[in-house]
C-alpha cells in the first residue's frame, strides 16, 4: 500500500465519519491525486485556478473544492466543473460565481472566507464585512450560488491555544449567523477549518470539513 492509502486510512479512523476530508493537492501530482482516490478519497482541493483546471481535465470523476483566493475574471474557468468554492471573499466575487454558473445552468455551493488569523496577509472577509454582506440582502437574489457555510485559517503558529481560541471564534461566528440570517435554512451547514496541523482542534471546535494536505501526501 503506497503512503498515500496508508495516511488516508489513518487519518479516516483518528475523526468522526461526519466530517469530511478534503485532500488539498496543490503541488502534488495527478499520479499522487490517484493513489488518493483508490483508498476511497474522491474530494480534492486546490488553491490555484490554473493548476485547478489542469488536473480537473485529467482527473474528471474526482470532486474538486477551490480554497485558494478566486480573482473576479478567472471565475469563469472553474464554473463548469468545480463542486465548491471555500474562498469567497467578496459580494462582486460572490456575483460573478452566480453570473458564471448561470451560464452552465448550476448552482455552485460557496463557503465565506473569513479572517480570523493575526497574520495580514491572508485573505477573507472580516466579521463586520460578512455581516454586511448577509445583511444586504444580494445574497437573497442569487440564483446560481448557494451559501453553505465559513471556511477560515488559522495564525500560521505553534501556538495551540491561540489556533484553538481562534476556531472557536469562527464556530461561534458560524452559529450567530445561522441563526440571524439563514434561520431555517438546513443549507447553511458547512464549517470548514482545520489543516494538517491542527485539524484535530478544529474538528474539537466545530469544524464539519478540514483541509489536510502535506500529512495526506508528504512522507513523513
Ligand atoms: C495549503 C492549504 C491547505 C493544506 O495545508 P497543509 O498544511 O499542507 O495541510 C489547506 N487549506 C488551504 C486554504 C491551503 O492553502
Amino acid at each position: 500500500m503506497s503512503h498515500i492509502s496508508q495516511s488516508i486510512k489513518e487519518l479516516r479512523s483518528k475523526i468522526p465519519s461526519n466530517v469530511k476530508i478534503v485532500a488539498v493537492s496543490k503541488t502534488h501530482s495527478v499520479d499522487h491525486i490517484r493513489e488518493a482516490m483508490e483508498a476511497g478519497q474522491m474530494l480534492f482541493g486546490e488553491s490555484k485556478v490554473q493548476e485547478l483546471t489542469l488536473k480537473q481535465k485529467q482527473i474528471p470523476d474526482a470532486q474538486w473544492h477551490l480554497v485558494g483566493h478566486l480573482q473576479t475574471n478567472k471565475v469563469k474557468y472553474v464554473a463548469p466543473f468545480v463542486s465548491m468554492i471555500q474562498s469567497i471573499d467578496s459580494v462582486r466575487l460572490l456575483e460573478e460565481v452566480d453570473k458564471q454558473a448561470s451560464r452552465y445552468k448550476r448552482v455552485i455551493d460557496c463557503l465565506l472566507q473569513i479572517h480570523i488569523a493575526r497574520e495580514e496577509t491572508k485573505f477573507g472577509l472580516g466579521m463586520g464585512e460578512a455581516i454586511d454582506l448577509l445583511s444586504s440582502g444580494v445574497i437573497q437574489k442569487l440564483q446560481h450560488v448557494r451559501v453553505c457555510g465559513l471556511m477560515g485559517m488559522a495564525s500560521f503558529t505553534s501556538d495551540m491555544k491561540s489556533v484553538r481560541a481562534e476556531f472557536r471564534s469562527l464556530a461561534e461566528f458560524f452559529v450567530r449567523l445561522r441563526r440571524e440570517y439563514f434561520s431555517g435554512a438546513a443549507s447553511f451547514c458547512e464549517l470548514s477549518m482545520g489543516m494538517s496541523a491542527d485539524y484535530m482542534i478544529a474538528i474539537e471546535e466545530g469544524a464539519t470539513i478540514i483541509r489536510p494536505g502535506s500529512t495526506i501526501f508528504e512522507k513523513n
